[in-house]
């Protein structure tokens, strides 16, 4: 067993880290300034566009996507360590390399099951970071973990899709460049198989009946960096039939292939928070003095340090066994890991902040430290993505199943 990683992901890790350093880190406090004077909060501050041409032009560009065709043609394994230390910043570091959620997703799902006429509109400013998208799944009045109860409905009519629904927490949909859904929807509800009735259709953002409701926060806060997360409703709007992804009922099947490779950039990029936050934490434990001694030396300061570190070990070799899966017998003989890996990660991720924000104090809650936004950013992957129980409940299914 090889524990090293391979030249090319040695130099963009050299370079990544360089561009991390001189560039992302210190925007972190611009971004924040630019965003308190833009016109619209939900519009993108210009240090987010300058960090995209600088990543761009040191190579650091759609590194998550495997088609070499398309992206930068780096395996699972390859990509696992980047998007790790993307997640050091991940407010900005996935959005500076074109690296974001949930392009990433919409860009394979265009990638892999568009038209070539769809590629082309929307894939391409996509890949170029010209524009952004959002993935409209979930529905406030359904539990949407269980996908095959969405009631959201899109009808043939004539050469036309109708779209009528309401979805939720749909992710980067109040930014304004954020230029195309990916919906999903039912085109057969009575289909006796429940995993043929939906579909997905690409709806631009300007068609006649789409309407951006509201913000919905997170914690209180509003996720401004993340393009928001926004209550959608789709009044009776019209697409033409050839903005259909993929074939009529196959929308299902697509999902489950979108949130494979999703699932596990998520885990990447938790395992960066982490290790964030361990920094944090021994920065502050060696500076500050309590009751005669440094925090570093109490006791129980060192337990919460040593077993971050043990967990945050645990997870990266769990990661990376997943990411050499996926690579090797693909994303359906991965899924077992794929689940656990979702399971372990946000809630030890969850827990491992949580301590950092102890130690710091009250500065731990502040917005003088990143520590409270990575807390509620952690803690919402818990349930994107499917909430840890629907994981579990799949995962022991699987290995009861060797005893029945
Ligand atoms: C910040 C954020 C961003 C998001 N972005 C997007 C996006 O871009 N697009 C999108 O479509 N959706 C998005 N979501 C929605 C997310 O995917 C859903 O919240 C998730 O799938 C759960 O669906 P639900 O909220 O309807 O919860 P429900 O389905 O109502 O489930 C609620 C709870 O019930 C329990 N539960 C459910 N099923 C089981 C089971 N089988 N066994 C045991 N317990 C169970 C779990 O504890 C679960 O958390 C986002 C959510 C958040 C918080």
């Amino acid at each position: 067993m090889d524990f090293a990683f391979d030249a090319r992901t040695e130099e963009l890790r050299t370079k990544l880290l360089a561009f991390m350093d001189g560039y992302v880190h210190p925007a972190e406090v611009t971004d924040h300034e630019q965003r308190a004077l833009l016109a619209s909060p939900w519009d993108t501050p210009q240090v987010v566009e300058d960090l995209k041409a600088e990543a761009r032009r040191r190579g650091l560009w759609n590194l998550f996507l495997p088609d070499a065709e398309y992206g930068a043609g780096l395996t699972n394994l390859q990509y696992a360590p980047l998007a790790e230390i993307t997640g050091r910043s991940p407010h900005l570091a996935p959005t500076a390399l074109n690296c974001a959620a949930p392009d990433t997703g919409n860009m394979e799902v265009l990638a892999q099951f568009g038209s070539d006429e769809q590629k082309k509109r929307w894939l391409e400013p996509l890949l170029a970071g010209e524009i952004r998208s959002a993935f409209a799944m979930t529905e406030p009045e359904v539990a949407s973990s269980d996908a095959t109860n969405i009631e959201t409905r899109i009808e043939r009519e004539g050469d036309e899709y109708v779209i009528t629904g309401r979805k939720w927490y749909i992710s980067g949909a109040m930014n304004p460049d954020c230029k195309i859904f990916i919906v999903m929807g039912k085109t057969d509800p009575a289909n006796a198989d429940v995993r043929r009735q939906q579909s997905m259709v690409l709806v631009p953002r300007d068609t006649p009946g789409v309407e951006i409701r509201r913000a919905m926060q997170v914690y209180g806060y509003e996720d401004h960096s993340h393009g928001g997360h926004a209550e959608v409703v789709f009044h009776g709007a019209r697409v033409p039939a050839s903005n259909l992804v993929g074939e009529e009922s196959g929308g299902f099947a697509i999902a489950q292939a979108r949130l494979g490779p999703g699932r596990i950039h998520h885990c990447m990029r938790l395992i960066g928070m982490a290790e964030r936050a361990i920094e944090l934490m021994c920065r502050r434990a060696v500076s500050r003095t309590a009751f005669g001694k440094p925090i570093a030396q109490q006791g129980v300061v060192q337990e919460w340090i040593a077993d971050a570190r043990v967990a945050v070990e645990q997870l990266r070799l769990l990661v990376l066994k997943t990411a050499w899966l996926m690579d090797t017998v693909g994303n359906r003989g991965a899924h077992t890991e794929i689940q656990a890996i979702k399971i372990a990660t946000p809630r030890t991720v969850v827990g491992i902040i949580d301590d950092a924000v102890q130690l710091h104090g009250a500065g731990g809650v502040s917005q003088d430290f990143p520590l409270a936004e990575l807390w509620a950013a952690a803690r919402t992957l818990r349930l994107a993505d499917g909430p840890d129980e629907v994981h579990q409940r799949s995962l022991a299914r699987r290995e009861l199943k060797k005893y029945l």
